[in-house]
């Protein structure tokens, strides 16, 4: 199995959007990113489709004329796109199989119309809390052409990956584990915990519901304590730089 992990632009944002209390008032680009998993029997899974291609030239495509477009700035260049960042690994959008949403909200669903040969799995619990829902801009998932199966807690998707429900974000977040040969176990936490400094400052009250959220971010940390595992978090500035990514790099 290998992890690609594809950056898809940025959102730029108060630090306090993410992590309250810690440094308010800074201005800060967090990152935005999708997840390749090439399984062993070679089909394609994407956690995550990332902001629509349409925010390269139009930053405001999203949140034109709401509160959210000035405080939450999508910064895309055309590499930063889902396709582009496919096709620098040759994959066309028809190639993948599966996709996981952890979540439907702009940055995590905005290209999930380019998928309709994609089955996709989203827990049922995020999938009624998003329809109808502006927060969850239904442009870029609700369409007739996609298949959803709708999940009911942990499950077992293919061999070597796993949903874990981490409620708090939103109802129905869901994490992603993975078992990779050389790596170990590796966890996508989604928005189930932005960055490090949510757990460094127990800083949860960027959180729809922060109580919640610190529990689902405490499961993730004691689970990866007892694997072992290796944690992506969803939105760090820090550790993106750190992190082995697409097209150059991989995990395996
Ligand atoms: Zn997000």
């Amino acid at each position: 199995m290998e992890l690609y992990v594809l950056p898809l632009g940025d959102c730029c944002c108060d630090y306090e959007v993410i992590a309250p209390g810690v440094s308010d008032g800074r201005r800060v680009h967090i990152p935005v990113n999708a997840f390749l998993v090439r399984l062993g029997d070679d089909s394609l899974v994407l956690v995550d489709t990332g902001m629509n291609r349409l925010h390269v030239r139009d930053p405001e495509l999203t949140w034109r004329g709401t509160p959210t477009a000035e405080a939450l700035v999508p910064v895309m260049r055309k590499e930063d796109s889902l396709l582009y960042r496919l096709a620098e690994l040759e994959i066309a959008p028809q190639d993948i199989s599966y996709v996981i949403n952890t979540h439907l909200h702009f940055d995590h669903a905005g290209n999930n119309d380019l998928l309709g040969g994609a089955k996709f799995f989203v827990q049922r619990d995020q999938y009624e809390e998003a329809k109808g829902n502006p927060s969850f801009p239904n442009q870029y998932w609700d369409l007739p052409s996609l298949s959803y199966e709708l999940l009911d807690g942990r499950t077992r998707l293919f061999d070597g990956v796993e949903v874990l429900p981490t409620p708090g974000h939103c109802e129905g977040h869901q994490s992603v584990v993975l078992e990779l040969e050389e790596t170990g176990t590796v966890v996508l936490c989604g928005d189930a915990v932005y960055c490090s400094d949510n757990f460094e400052h127990d800083a949860w009250l960027g959180q729809a519901d922060p109580e919640r959220a610190r529990e689902s971010g405490e499961m993730l940390r004691k689970f990866a304590s007892e694997h072992d595992a290796f944690m992506i978090y969803g939105h760090d500035p820090v550790q993106f730089h750190e992190l082995r990514r697409a097209p150059g790099a991989a995990y395996h």
